[in-house]
């Protein structure tokens, strides 16, 4: 059997070495345009703020490993440019010589990846702009920040002002996570950074208040962030880049990093006459197969169903782009294996926090007009409190009305964020309910946890709701009635209700006869 896997990254080369341990006598060609395969992209941000010093160790595996490891004729600088699905070829280009070669296939694999969306705007070849999306891409930049830091750093435009010279400016266009991952690390490398994106706010799975907190903690860490304004076009004077927007904004910049996103790489799936959907993803089922029988595709390229709604979606993370190249892999030889469907589950490290989620948001569920659903919002301790350094977890847990299934879950905190959220990612794919939360045996000692954990807690809440032990109202509903805030003075320091009455926990029994027995009492705590 002959099987032909377009793209040697992370979907790719896991395909192509999945196949290999099951199949021993499979005849494997894998073949990439650009000039590594299985690098790192998910590294690249922090080789660009020099966390990540070396470039070799992005390269987690290289062609020579493929083929001696694996016996996977492996070719990087080798594209292809045209699939006859008719006859079962492909077409190859040397991309150095230009040379065009055809191959047979019996079973044809595609994982080419995503290309990061790019606007015809005014400027936006000008040097000093760039994109973070491979290894020579992130190699192009450091080589124009460290020129950038030297050339400042010994003369120019400072000159004479050398001990009081002014930091850098970087401007990162897009708010999703490459963008805030790279705005951290310019940050770091001592660049005055300011973020601008056309969406009214950052990091779009998280739901609007959520992106609140992480905007706020960006500013706190110096980073300026500019919402609701797309960028109009680029400018160049001198040694100086301008952004403008299209509220008239301008910002200079020594430095411009695009990160709006990406679009599924479709351009051979469309030649070849396979179905695309409505997204702009190939159509894939269950097994990774597309509309073309014999051709299979995975990780960003394609459209998939969101474990949740339902509904299709286009996920580009690693973690789901390895499980379907395994998936495809496993089908190829006649196994039975199948994708569950994504959830979206993400993680993002800014300035020593962690912000992540899993599932539904809950601007999705409104959107596909879902009502059977409720939220809750804690904010437990990571660790127990009396354990140095317990930090609390901004946690909001979405689930079902009618039967407490978990839904989606969003977290914000400075430890033991992620692996809240990778237990309840896995909750929700195992269709847990905040029932089972509750009921849910985490580990425990001090230093990590509490007897009751973060993720029970939000089972016990939301089982609270759903019993009627704690009705709950919501800020952005609640129109007239009381408004009681329970919290200390100390609390009531870092931020209050103004229209609140406040009477602290601790004396609310004391003091019952001052609430009202005529109206509805909404009660505030942290
Ligand atoms: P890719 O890994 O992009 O591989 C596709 C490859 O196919 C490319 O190398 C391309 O050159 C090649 N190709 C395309 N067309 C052809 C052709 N016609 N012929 C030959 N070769 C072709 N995900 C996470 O889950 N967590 C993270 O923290 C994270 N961080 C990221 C940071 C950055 C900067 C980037 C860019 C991505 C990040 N991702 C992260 C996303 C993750 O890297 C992708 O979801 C994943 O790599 C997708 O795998 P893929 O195989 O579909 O595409």
């Amino acid at each position: 059997m002959k099987v032909i896997i377009v793209g040697g990254v992370a979907g790719g080369a896991s395909c192509a070495a999945r196949l290999r341990r099951l199949d021993e006598h499979a005849d494997i060609l894998m073949v990439e345009r650009g000039p590594y395969v299985s690098f790192a992209n998910c590294g690249l941000p922090y080789h660009i703020g020099d966390v990540i010093e070396h470039e070799s160790d992005l390269l987690v595996a290289n062609e020579q490993v493929f083929r001696e490891q694996f016996a996977v004729d492996c070719r990087t600088g080798c594209e292809a440019v045209a699939i006859s699905s008719g006859d079962k070829t492909v077409q190859l280009r040397d991309v150095a010589s230009g040379e065009v070669a055809t191959e047979a296939y019996d079973k044809l694999v595609l994982s080419p990846g995503a290309a990061s969306i790019r606007p015809p705007l005014p400027g936006i070849n000008l040097p000093g702009i760039f994109e973070v999306r491979t290894v020579p891409d992130a190699r192009e930049t450091r080589q124009w920040l460290e020129r950038g830091t030297s050339f400042l750093a010994g003369m120019g435009k400072y000159s004479g002002f050398q001990t009081v010279r002014p930091p850098l400016r970087a401007v990162v266009v897009g708010a999703g996570f490459i963008g805030l991952e790279t705005a951290e690390n310019l940050a770091h490398r001592g660049f005055d950074v300011t973020v601008v994106d056309m969406a009214d706010q950052v990091l779009a799975p998280l739901d609007r208040e959520y992106g609140r907190i992480v905007e706020k903690f960006l500013e706190r860490h110096g980073v300026r962030v500019a919402l609701d304004d797309g960028v109009a076009g680029f400018e160049q004077s001198e040694d100086t880049l301008t952004v403008a927007t299209q509220s008239g904004q301008r910002y200079s910049a020594d430095v411009v990093i695009l990160a709006l996103g990406v679009r599924p790489d479709t351009t051979l799936a469309r030649m070849a006459g396979i179905e695309v959907g409505e997204l702009g993803g190939i159509r894939v089922d269950e097994h990774m197969r597309t509309s073309d029988p014999d051709i299979f595709a995975v990780g960003d390229a394609v459209e998939v169903r969101d474990f949740v709604t339902g509904e299709w979606s286009l996920i580009a993370l690693a973690g789901p782009a390895n499980r379907q190249a395994r998936i495809a892999a496993d089908v190829i030889v006649g196994r039975d294996s199948r994708f569950r469907g994504t959830q979206g589950t993400a993680v993002v490290e800014l300035f020593g926090s962690t912000i992540a989620w899993t599932g539904a948001n809950e601007k999705t569920l409104r959107r596909l007009g879902v009502d059977d659903f409720e939220k809750g919002y804690l904010y437990p301790n990571a660790h127990a409190g009396y354990y140095p350094g317990a930090k609390p977890i901004a946690m909001k847990v979405l689930f079902r009305k009618s039967d407490g299934r978990v839904l989606g879950a969003q977290a914000v905190g400075e430890d033991g964020v992620d692996k809240r959220i990778s237990e309840l990612a896995l909750a929700i794919q195992m269709g847990a309910t905040v029932y089972d939360l509750e009921e849910s045996e985490l580990c425990y000692a001090p230093p990590f946890g509490s007897a009751k954990d973060p993720v029970n807690f939000a089972g016990m809440v939301g089982a609270a709701v759903l019993r009627g032990d704690l009705p709950v109202s919501h800020w952005e509903s609640v129109e007239d009635g009381f408004l009681l805030d329970v919290r200390e003075q100390v609390e009531l320091a870092v931020e209050c209700l103004p229209e609140a009455v406040n009477i602290p926990l601790g004396q609310l029994r004391a003091r019952l006869g001052e609430l009202p027995r005529d109206r509805e009492i909404h009660v505030v705590c942290r």
